[in-house]
């Protein structure tokens, strides 16, 4: 018998793949489109952020690609959770410098919110103050429009909403090897074989190594990095209002250990970031010797170690020591103490690094007729969902009509 291809096959069931398939079925009503996801649930690894930020879009150059993105997913996925009932919350955001080396920084980020249209007040330690009663520093910025939502939820609604469109989510499918055709791709399967006119990758972790196995090189290494997380005890979540940022450090991604309270009202903080021995390593014990051989034998990964060997010995430190994770945390809320902590789910993320140890930050897209490959989906992707997928289809309308 013969079996009629999908026109299009969507790999990864996180928020990415989820939006995108969204968006297909709305703009192409009569198209067939699937998503494979290897897990048994959606949204089990990066998008699996239940006390998720909606991003201003502050720490992106203004007009850039990412700024762009953040911008229009931020006003569509507020749209898509006032459609769905889906809770969301403006809270706001401080970030706050407390070291005179980062006055200059903070400053950057104030005219860079101002160039945005982003409304955003620069203030000293009293104003601080009545905003984040605990917290403590030289100056801050507050952004006011940073919002939280539980993007697991979206995910869920997401599915069901796509399952009444007629698209289907294959959970426990997980993709295996693909093979490019002059008509269609051939998709090996460990519930067999299927075919797609068009392919999309949006694998998150696994990206690099999904393009790799369609036939196509790439100079770029998705590197895990596993963050390690606390929660504030019940008693003592006051300390924290809202959300509360230390200044960037530049070339690295914005983020550093936060504090953010969360629309369920508990404050998360962290992370700690080490490099993770697996791709999916959630814990320090796990490691995939094959995964780690590829990760040495990358110079990527050598010259990133030469730049930021200080920062990756103390990040790995407070990884593993709860006191120096504390007293990190301490700069931005003094009062914080160790027995106020409690352990919390570690995340993972999915980091592009270039051939010369470069942290990239933008996302990458990757095509060949049949297959878009998504790289480096990172921070603000759940926010910029919705405008990212946009990218992703634009690419694929071109051979679609
Ligand atoms: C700790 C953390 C906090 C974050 N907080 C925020 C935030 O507050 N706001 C924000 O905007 N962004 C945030 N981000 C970024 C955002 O969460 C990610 O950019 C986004 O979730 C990426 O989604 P994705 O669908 O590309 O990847 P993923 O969610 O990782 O999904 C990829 C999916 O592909 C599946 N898959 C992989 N290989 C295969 C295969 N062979 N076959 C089938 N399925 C496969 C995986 O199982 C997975 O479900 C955060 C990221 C992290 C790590």
């Amino acid at each position: 018998m013969e079996v009629r291809p999908y026109d299009v096959i969507i790999i990864g069931g996180g928020i990415l793949g989820l939006a995108t398939a969204w968006n297909l079925v709305n703009q192409y009503p009569g198209k067939s489109v699937v998503v494979m996801e290897k897990e048994p649930f959606v949204a089990m690894h990066q998008s699996r952020v239940s006390n998720g930020l909606l991003h201003s879009g502050i720490y992106y150059v203004p007009g850039s690609p990412k700024a762009a993105t953040c911008a229009e997913g931020r006003a569509e996925m507020i749209r898509f959770c006032q459609t769905n009932d889906i809770p969301l919350k403006t809270c706001g955001k401080v970030i706050i410098a407390t070291d005179q080396s980062e006055l200059f920084q903070l400053q950057e980020l104030y005219l860079r919110g101002k160039r945005s249209g982003i409304p955003c007040e620069l203030m000293g330690p009293a104003r601080l103050k009545e905003i984040e009663p605990h917290a403590q520093g030289l100056a801050a910025l507050h952004i006011k429009s940073t919002a939280i939502l539980n993007y697991r939820l979206v995910c869920d609604k997401l599915l069901a909403l796509l399952a009444q469109k007629g698209c289907y989510v294959m959970l426990n499918t997980e993709v295996l090897s693909i093979k490019e055709m002059p008509t269609e791709t051939l998709i090996l399967t460990n519930h067999g074989r299927h075919y797609a006119r068009y392919l999309i990758n949006c694998s998150g972790l696994h990206a690099d190594r999904i393009l790799h196995i369609a036939g196509k090189k790439t100079d770029v290494k998705i590197i895990s990095f596993r963050g390690d997380f606390y929660r504030l005890r019940d008693e003592v979540t006051d300390l924290c209002k809202a959300i509360i940022y230390p200044v960037p450090i530049p070339g690295l991604a914005p983020l550093g250990a936060h504090f953010t309270r969360g629309i369920d009202g508990s404050v998360e903080c962290g992370p700690a970031a080490a490099l993770a021995l697996a791709r999916e390593a959630y814990h320090r014990s796990q490691i995939n010797p094959k995964y780690l051989l590829g990760i040495l034998a990358f110079s990527g990964f050598w010259w990133l170690l030469g730049e930021y060997w200080t920062t990756g010995v103390a990040e790995t430190w407070r990884a593993s020591n709860k006191d120096a994770f504390v007293k990190k945390l301490q700069k931005l809320i003094p009062e914080i103490k160790n027995n106020q902590l409690i352990k919390a789910p570690s995340a993972l993320r999915a980091q592009a690094v270039s051939l010369d140890g470069k942290l990239l930050q933008d996302l990458i897209v990757k095509e060949s007729h049949r297959v878009v490959h998504v790289l480096n989906a990172q921070s603000p992707s759940a926010t910029a969902c919705f405008s990212i997928a946009k990218i992703i289809i634009h690419k694929l309308s071109k051979r679609f009509n």
